[in-house]
């Protein structure tokens, strides 16, 4: 068994319905840039998706998606607010500080990942001069960096707080599918409905080789966005194969399949883990991450194994993340494997 397979959901391979529709792709000649079939039918198939008619662009990954998008919402002298585990904060590089020519984000608290609403209300309201950076956009992640899901009531409540701040609601949806899987709702009642500009959509995470879609609900956002990607280096001239494993993995319902397989994995594993005394879950399992409390000998022991995994968010905590292409019978070994190494370790 592969020991890196639990360290991230981008450690996964490509789907069966990518990689048909890229081999379908891969017929002859296309346009390029995106003035091709692919990215047309992506684009309406994202339309559909989200039952609305929203404007659609490939990027090559997501810390791209990220911070055009923001930076598309904001000007130098503005401020982006969101949680202080946010993937814009901690694992961009400063990407959309760079994008926007200096825009400052700003961070809140919350539990579980989520962005503490009062701290969003009173990071907006403490300062209203000049000398503060315009606070102009609000970035959740959804499903967050730590395995939770907004309801679509806290969204609803989220939404109704940006637009009374008078700010853009952008989300980092790198995991968008795996928080559909866990919710059932449509992806409308959680995007546009709930009041979002621009959804930052993920592919790689859920089977993709590449590729996440920005997706502007609020057309006017998204002027010029087409420049914007272009000067960043993110302007695909085969566009057609950024586009095609949206085309087949919408089509045959494997985006959201995949998805509801890994966060599946991750309820699994969470229960086996939990059935280990020294372990406990720090976070809701709600999507295809599974965040633990574990000894730091039977990190080290782990470690030691051979299995690969990260520990980065403080000492005794573990994070196990499961994809579209992670087994019930892996689950099952490795649980065995933790299980047998924790008993060696209370004896
Ligand atoms: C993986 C991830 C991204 C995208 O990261 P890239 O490595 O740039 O593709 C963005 N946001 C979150 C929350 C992620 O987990």
């Amino acid at each position: 068994m592969n020991k890196n397979m639990f360290a991230s959901d981008n450690y996964s391979g490509v789907c069966p319905s990518a990689w048909q529709a890229l081999a379908e792709a891969n017929r002859g000649f296309a346009r390029a840039y995106g003035d091709d079939d692919w990215t047309r039918r992506a684009c309406n198939a994202l339309r559909t998706f989200f039952e609305t008619d929203c404007q659609i662009f490939f990027v090559f990954n997501g810390t791209a998606a990220n911070s055009l998008a923001l930076a598309s919402l904001c000007r130098s002298y503005h401020s982006i607010i969101c949680h202080e585990l946010a993937h814009v904060e901690t694992d961009e590089c400063g990407a959309s500080e760079f994008f926007s020519n200096g825009t400052k984000v700003l961070l809140v608290p919350g539990i579980a990942g989520k962005v503490d609403l009062e701290a969003v209300r009173h990071t907006v309201e403490r300062r209203t001069d000049i000398h503060y950076p315009k606070p102009r956009v609000l970035s959740l992640t959804q499903a967050t960096e730590v395995g939770s899901v907004y309801q679509p009531a806290e969204m609803a409540e989220i939404g109704a707080l940006a637009k009374a701040l008078h700010l853009k609601l952008h989300v980092d949806g790198a995991r968008f599918a795996n928080a559909l899987a866990s919710l059932h709702v449509t992806p409308a009642e959680i995007s546009w409905r709930a009041g979002v500009d621009v959804l930052t959509f993920g592919g790689t995470k859920n089977g993709m080789p590449f590729g996440e879609a920005v997706v502007f609900f609020n057309p006017c956002l998204a002027e010029e966005f087409d420049y914007r990607c272009k000067q960043a280096g993110q302007l695909a001239s085969k566009m057609r194969y950024l586009a095609a494993p949206w085309v087949g993995m919408l089509k045959d319902g494997s985006l959201l399949a995949n998805a509801a397989h890994a966060n599946a994995m991750a309820r699994l594993l969470a229960e086996r883990l939990v059935e280990i005394p020294s372990i406990r879950l720090i976070h809701p399992v709600e999507a295809n991450a599974v965040f633990v409390q574990m000894p730091s000998a039977l990190i080290d022991a782990l470690h030691e194994a051979g299995w690969h995994f990260y520990t980065f968010i403080g000492t005794g905590h573990a994070r196990f993340m499961c994809s579209w292409q992670t087994s019930a019978a892996e689950v099952e070994h490795f649980s065995a494997v933790v299980k047998q190494l924790a008993s060696q370790h209370d004896r």
